[in-house]
């Protein structure tokens, strides 16, 4: 079988070699919890507490700020279901992740008024319309750091310095800024931020939420006081050794990464830009994830191009992967002013490490076979 070329990176990213390296003494050997006062406990608190401050280093947080979770759907959901907005005002935007959609709608469904900003054909929202949404009494602001779907990167310290003002609480989905852009909250006054560590080439099913000193909210677990009482349970020993070194190599390689991944996706847009007829780039092209390429292929069914390129080796995503098997358009697309047509005739194409030269250009001829495949066949 020729090699596969991975062009998901959004969806989820193949383990560090450093993070693999680290964790496999704490799996083999490292059965003590944290909360024990032995030393097979205090073993494994020390090796918690270590990743707390790699991941604290990350962020430009203080270790104490950092609470570990199974992952950003927990800690957006913690934030948003913990912090006692019912009744009261949450402003949003249009282009959320659906861990931050759906907790909103219940809340909505439960006496909060959610206010949703629009955003332009670039993805981008319009800061005067925060401004104007900010003028009645608000008890957060919840917004995407860069999208899961197109990667445009929100002007978050603007929106900070604006929610801040305002004297609002804010949370930022920073899961997909984390490991491609600079995240640094000494920048952006945030006062929760939730990241996954599936997503910078750490392990799946461990995250964290911060929250900043002087922020709180109520745990979305009861029963333990780990983690500061912001989150019970037992920690997954091991997955957080995994995240702290995962933030460390996001920390060391950022340049490295946004200068690689930048250059690899900029060669691959300008590729299929000269080669295939009727694309179109969805989203801004200048404030955007160094990875993330969203791109129409005129007039082709998304989800067909998807299985065929797979069948050829190559895997990308329509939309989010959590919406792949529906026939649903993208709700990022069509609230960028997609039609539902243009939205189902786009693919994300993400990349990221070990992605080479090689595989971007293979990958773009085998997209331009595929899409004149797809086209003829009239699906
Ligand atoms: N927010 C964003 C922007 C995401 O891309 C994702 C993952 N698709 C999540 C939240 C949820 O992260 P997790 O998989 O860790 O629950």
């Amino acid at each position: 079988m020729s090699e596969r070329i991975y062009l998901d990176h959004n969806a989820t990213t193949p383990l560090h070699p450093s993070v693999v390296e680290a964790m496999i003494p704490v799996l083999r050997d490292g059965h003590g919890n944290p909360s024990s006062t032995h030393e097979e406990g205090a073993l494994a608190r020390r090796w918690v507490d270590r990743a707390r401050g790699q991941v604290a280093e990350c962020l430009s947080a203080s270790p104490g700020e950092v609470v570990f979770t199974g992952g950003a759907t927990e800690a957006n959901n913690t934030v948003l279901l913990g912090l006692d907005a019912v009744p009261g005002k949450i402003v949003t935007t249009e282009v959320e992740h659906p861990s931050v959609v759906a907790p909103l709608e219940w809340l909505e469904q439960n006496g909060a008024e959610v206010c949703r900003l629009k955003v332009g054909a670039d993805g981008l929202i319009d800061l005067a319309e925060l401004d104007a949404a900010l003028v009645t009494p608000t008890k957060l602001v919840s917004i995407i750091w860069a999208n899961n779907e197109t990667g445009v990167i929100q002007p978050m310290e603007e929106i900070a310095q604006r929610v801040k003002a305002a004297g609002v609480l804010l949370h930022v989905d920073a899961t997909q800024a984390v490991g491609k852009a600079p995240v640094d909250l000494s920048l952006v006054r945030a006062d929760f931020l939730a990241c996954s560590a599936h997503k910078f080439n750490g392990p799946k099913g461990v995250g964290c939420l911060v929250v900043r000193e002087g922020a709180a909210c109520d745990s979305l677990l009861l029963g333990g006081p780990q983690e500061g009482r912001f989150r019970g349970g037992t920690e997954n020993v091991a997955s957080i050794v995994g995240i702290g070194v995962a933030a460390e190599r996001a920390r060391e390689d950022l340049e490295a990464r946004i200068e690689q991944y930048g250059g690899l996706r900029d060669r691959l847009w300008a590729t299929l830009r000269d080669r295939i007829p009727g694309v179109r780039r969805n989203g801004d092209a200048e404030s955007v994830l160094c990875n993330t390429l969203n791109v129409e292929f005129t007039g082709v069914a998304g989800d067909v191009l998807l299985q065929s390129l797979d069948l050829e080796g190559v895997a990308v995503s329509v939309g989010a992967a959590c919406h792949s098997g529906s026939i649903n358009p993208s709700h990022v697309l069509t609230a960028m002013g997609r039609t539902p047509e243009q939205a189902l005739a786009s693919l994300r194409l993400s990349v990221g490490l070990g992605v080479d030269r090689g595989q971007v250009d293979r990958a773009a001829e085998i997209l331009e076979i595929q899409v004149a495949k797809v086209r003829s066949a009239g699906v």
